[in-house]
């Protein structure tokens, strides 16, 4: 069965058995890493792209049972950030080398599609040279086109699970799987480099669920997939579930990597925060974006998604000197630029 994993990058289906084996089988997982690093420099060699992560606002009227700032959260400190604040956050990080800024919030309704549109076309007049990713949920397809037409170049809006019935269990009913799906396939539609991804271990998850992730992967093929572990929040249903496991995660980006060899992976604050080199070990298993924290620090810990969270250190914008440092150490290089998905090339 272990020549399966050689047999990567392939375009032949696997059976659930053989997806089964690779995601939980005993086997030894560092080569299954070391295959997932070959395909990745084989593609974008020690090459990892950073990017600016400013969270604008933690109000959400959502509901999401594993999230630190579901609407039900009555302890959550909200905050939002004004587009003066974003600009200004925006400045720091180019002068530290970001081309990429990634707006990313709970959905507040204060965000209005037009609110959204200047800030993005303030952003994109003030940076030619930068991208603009937004990653504010669920909206109608005209807000993603208004905001695509004012110069958002990508989109991330995590599947969560590929599963329907897997879906339920972690959202109320007002929030549907196809509603989520459909809202993926617009953004691809409309052009944005759109990501998706999803939670190891999230409460409920079974290996089957984590097999339909790799299915919809394929058939999606997404620029972008973000990856990290469920990790429990104090203020929430799910606050004593057990955290998804390190090894598990890194399977999982190991095996993304080999399924999507062009695809943008970043080494997720998440996996960092349950461990200590979760950041480079996720480079090693096949990752290649880290996203550091613009936001102003004093809002930082307010964007409580789950418990531990990090927002210091290397993790923020300003540690960017020893995060370098801790990439080169990994075997990898940060590099300046946008960054842009290969999967946008024909070929
Ligand atoms: N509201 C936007 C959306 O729904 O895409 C963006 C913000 S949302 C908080 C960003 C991501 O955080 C979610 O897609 C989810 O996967 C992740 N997240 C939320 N709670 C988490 C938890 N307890 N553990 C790990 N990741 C979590």
């Amino acid at each position: 069965m272990t020549d399966l994993i050689d047999s990567f990058p392939t375009v032949r289906e696997l059976s659930d058995d053989e997806w089964r084996f690779l995601i939980e089988g005993d086997y030894d997982r560092q080569r299954l890493f070391d295959k997932a690093d070959e395909v990745r420099r084989q593609y974008y060699g020690t090459d990892v792209y950073i990017r600016g992560l400013i969270e604008i606002s933690s109000f959400c009227k959502n509901d999401c049972l594993y999230c630190g700032i579901r609407r039900s959260n009555g302890n959550a400190e909200r905050y939002r950030l004004s587009k003066e604040v974003i600009s200004a956050c925006c400045e720091q990080g180019y002068g530290l080398g970001f081309r990429t800024f990634v707006l990313q919030g709970g959905e507040d309704s204060f965000h209005t599609t037009e609110w959204v549109a200047d800030c993005v076309s303030a952003l994109k007049e003030k940076y030619p040279d930068c991208a603009v990713t937004l990653s504010l949920g669920e909206r109608p397809r005209k807000d993603y086109e208004i905001w695509y037409q004012a110069g958002a170049d990508r989109y991330l809006l995590r599947h969560e699970t590929a599963s329907r019935s897997h879906y339920e269990k972690l959202h109320p009913p007002e929030q549907t799987f196809a509603h989520r799906m459909e809202c993926l396939w617009e953004l691809k539609q409309i052009g944005y480099q759109t990501g998706a991804g999803f939670m190891v271990g999230s409460p409920f998850q079974r290996t089957e669920d984590l097999i339909a992730d790799m299915r919809f992967l394929r058939n999606f093929q997404p620029h972008m997939v973000g990856i990290g572990p469920f990790i429990p929040h104090h203020d929430t249903p799910f606050a004593a579930e057990p955290q998804g496991s390190l090894e598990r995660t890194l399977t999982m980006v190991a095996l993304t990597r080999l399924i999507l060899p062009k695809t943008l992976l970043p080494a997720t604050t998440a996996l960092g925060t349950i461990h200590p080199q979760g950041r480079e070990l996720g480079l090693k298993a096949g990752a290649n974006v880290i996203m550091p924290n613009l936001s102003p620090a004093a809002v930082r810990g307010q964007y409580s998604l789950y418990d531990n969270k990090l927002c210091t250190g290397e993790e923020a914008a300003e540690g960017m000197e020893s995060l370098k440092r801790r990439v080169l150490e990994a075997g990898y290089r940060i590099t300046v630029g946008r960054g842009d998905s290969l999967a946008t090339e024909p070929g």
